[in-house]
């Protein structure tokens, strides 16, 4: 907004509403961000206002760069002004007065010289001094957006200042930058200015590399953006795909994956058990399924075992589309440190998700002879002492759970691998718990026999406070390419990209509301059949207690028009120990049709469900969607999934159900909905400190690529460079990457 620079007074004072006194909380931020902040000439106030914008020092005043620009190189005659277009006008001021109607404000009349066209100006709030200033015969320049007012011509809250006849124009384009409340952009301009003149912009990018990539000096840069040349225009400039923005964006994109290796580079100086197997187990285990890993499990499994006998921890994300078969990883993942004589943890977002693989768990291995431990929120005290109990001295070698699992109280005797499912549904602070569960740390008793499975030496004590267990993640939530090298640079990456064979696409079906009686028809014929059918109700994001109502209300329908059925329902509010007795029918397909809030997206396996009804489908996210259409085609039977929706359907709902209709890939998916979100919201996916990305993208993919293998080359081969790099674009924010 053009009146971005005019000071705005105070608002007015509401009765009863005293401008208070700095509370302690504002004076502690205040002395706070005075302390932190170094830039010569900042008064605390100021220190305050720019610390709120992340800026600290001269060197981030010099990389705050414009947002746009607003061209105050000429002047527009008032004749040529095109209505929603913002530019430099200037006038002789008529006459100047406080009207009262509507509401109180200055209206000031003015002419422009020359052509005699008149204009208007009101400022609904305003100074006094402003008011003295626009006095008659005063000449002004004014910058803001015509329009066609009441009485003619007019411009509400323009920004302006008096000039004389002489008074120059601007030579280069003026730089509007980001700011906050009450921080003016002439205060911005001028600081920025200042700091230019004080800074070191010399490059950190090694020479040769800078020209291999045919990248701008950065100080080029960053000058052409604070200060454009005329050559310039605002249209080229706000594309961002002048060679200046191309530097700043790389430089960034650069920090974040500098920052990236070196924490993977840090946790991977810490020691780990080298958990060596025998063999035996994973072996057992493999003879007992009734199916063959595919290609892609065995591929994770070796590089995942591979890892595991490293004496440094494994930092591993597996990665793999719904239904691809994770769990199964997971296990031999488990059973090798089980071999080695370390214990594993498993963690699950949900208490539903958490129950369902300790029961895969069992099944499994309970008859290899091992025993698997259970830990969840809602536990009887009795049995979860138990479960502790059996966990602290080694007595299980496995442990499923949920958050529960990190509690203060659970000591593990020797864990060696921690493992986190579904990721994303977790904290930075609660994976970290995890692992640190297996860490130097614990206090268990030296004297106490080694487990009855394996043979080698079971203590990470030896390993010291700076011990860490192996770590696993693994993510349904398939994201694309560019994203995963750019935020999952600390990780290495095992992916799941084929699914069992087996499977029979599902089938996806967009019906109109209109219809619901039919898809209750296909629902009855299914169970008929001898499947089982989902039943989603619809996400109702501003009230629970309204989803609620409506799932219990979409139950009684379908109880009531499918009578010969068994109906359950599942949501939310239940208490985990009700859910897990639905779950439980469900899955012995006791109950037929499961209506059910989103608390089934993630994870839940029941192979012979083949129908997922969807009721407003237009209300769900593409992954959302993705994630629940994954519930089906588990088994071999033909599957489906009904899109329910109705109108009017808004133009990015319609796009998310075409987009969901038309593929069945997950990456592809992702893709595709990184189009249509931006990757803002895939930043979320990940819920940690990596850097945020100010002004690159990551649609770029040829940049990334750039800045991937530049970080390599720097990391190896200039490591002072890599330290001054990430201490100009990061401002600190690497210290959130610990995790
Ligand atoms: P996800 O990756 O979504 O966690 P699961 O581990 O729940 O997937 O596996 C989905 C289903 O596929 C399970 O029923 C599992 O037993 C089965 N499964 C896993 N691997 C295979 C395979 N190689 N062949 C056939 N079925 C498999
Ligand atoms: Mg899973």
């Amino acid at each position: 907004m053009p009146s971005s620079s005019s000071p705005k007074p105070p608002a007015a004072k509401k009765p009863g509403k005293q401008a208070a006194a700095p509370s302690r909380r504002d004076t502690a931020t205040a002395a706070t961000a005075t302390a932190a902040v170094s830039i010569p000439g900042v008064t605390p106030l100021l220190a305050d206002k720019l610390f709120r914008l992340g800026i600290r020092r001269d060197e981030d005043l010099a990389l705050h760069l414009p947002l746009r620009y607003e061209d105050e190189t000429r002047l527009t005659p008032l004749a040529d002004a095109l209505p929603g277009l913002p530019a430099q006008y200037q006038v002789e001021v008529v006459h100047t007065e406080v009207g009262f109607r509507p509401r109180r404000q200055l209206i000031c009349h003015t002419q422009e010289p020359g052509s005699g066209e008149t204009l208007l100006l009101r400022f609904l709030n305003f100074y006094p001094n402003q008011q003295k200033a626009l006095e008659p015969g005063a000449l002004v320049r004014l910058y803001g957006e015509v329009r066609s007012g009441f009485f003619g011509s007019e411009m509400v809250h323009p920004r302006f200042r008096i000039v004389r006849e002489d008074t120059p124009l601007a030579d280069s384009l003026t730089p509007v930058y980001p700011t906050t409340a009450g921080l003016g952009q002439g205060t911005l301009q001028k600081h920025v200015r200042a700091a230019l003149e004080r800074v070191d912009l010399s490059d950190t990018l090694p020479e040769a590399l800078r020209k291999k990539l045919k990248l701008m000096p950065l100080a080029e840069a960053v000058h052409t953006l604070h200060h454009p040349p005329p050559s310039l225009s605002m249209a080229t400039l706000e594309e961002r795909g002048i060679p200046a923005w191309t530097r700043i964006r790389f430089d960034e994109l650069l920090a974040q994956q500098l920052s990236l290796r070196l924490a993977y580079a840090a946790r991977r100086e810490k020691g780990a058990p080298r958990l060596l197997p025998t063999g035996v187990l994973t072996q057992k285990l493999l003879d007992s399924l009734p199916f063959q890993l595919t290609g892609a499990q065995r591929r994770a499994w070796q590089e995942i075992a591979a890892d595991l006998g490293q004496p440094h921890p494994m930092q591993r994300l597996l990665q793999g589309d719904v239904g691809s078969g994770k769990t199964i990883v997971a296990a031999l993942a488990m059973l090798h440190a089980a071999e080695a004589g370390y214990q594993s943890a498993l963690m699950a977002p949900t208490e539903i998700l958490a129950e369902q693989h300790y029961r895969k768990l069992a099944a499994w291995l309970e008859p290899l002879g091992l025993s698997v431990a259970w830990l969840t929120g809602s536990q009887k005290k009795k049995d979860k002492a138990l479960m502790m109990e059996r966990i602290a001295s080694g007595a299980t070698m496995l442990a499923v759970g949920t958050h529960a699992l990190i509690e203060e109280d659970i000591q593990f005797r020797n864990m060696g691998l921690a493992i986190v499912d579904e990721q994303h549904r977790f904290g930075v602070r609660q994976r970290l718990a995890l692992r640190q569960k297996g860490t130097g740390e614990r206090q268990a008793d030296p004297s106490e026999p080694s487990p009855p499975v394996g043979g080698s030496e079971p203590g990470l004590r030896a390993w010291g406070a700076n011990a860490s267990p192996h770590q696993l993640t693994m993510s349904a939530t398939p994201i694309p390419r560019t994203l995963a090298m750019s935020f999952y640079a600390d990780l290495d990456v095992s992916a799941l990209d084929e699914l069992p064979p087996g499977r029979t696409p599902v089938v996806t079906k967009l019906v109109s509301e209109t219809r619901r009686h039919e898809v209750v028809g296909r629902v009855h014929d299914a169970v008929l059949a001898g499947r089982q059918a989902y039943w989603v109700c619809p996400l109702i994001e501003e009230s629970e207690a309204l989803q609620l109502k409506t799932a219990q209300e979409t139950y009684e329908h379908l109880s009531a028009e499918l009578p010969d059925l068994k109906v359950g329902l599942v949501h939310g509010r239940l208490k985990p120990t009700e859910k897990a007795i639905v779950m439980e029918a469900f899955l012995r397909n006791e109950i037929q049709v499961l209506v059910a809030t989103t608390v089934i997206e993630v994870g839940v396996d029941v192979p012979n469900a083949s129908l997922m009804v969807i009721e407003h489908a237009e209300r769900f996210g593409l992954s959302q969607l993705h994630q629940l259409r994954g519930r089906v085609g588990r088994g071999t039977a033909e599957s489906a999934c009904v899109l329910l929706f109705a109108r009017p359907l808004s133009e990015t709902a319609s796009q998310r159900l075409k987009i969901i209709y038309e593929n069945t890939d997950g990456f592809e998916i992702a893709r595709q909905d990184l189009q249509l979100r931006g990757p803002g919201e895939f930043i979320g996916a990940r819920q940690s400190g990596v850097p945020m990305l100010r002004y690159a993208t990551l649609e770029d993919a040829q940049l990334v690529e750039q800045a991937r293998d530049a970080a390599e080359a720097m990391i190896q081969h200039h490591p002072e460079a890599v330290q001054r790099h990430i201490q100009r674009w990061l401002r600190g924010a690497e210290e959130m990457l610990k995790a």
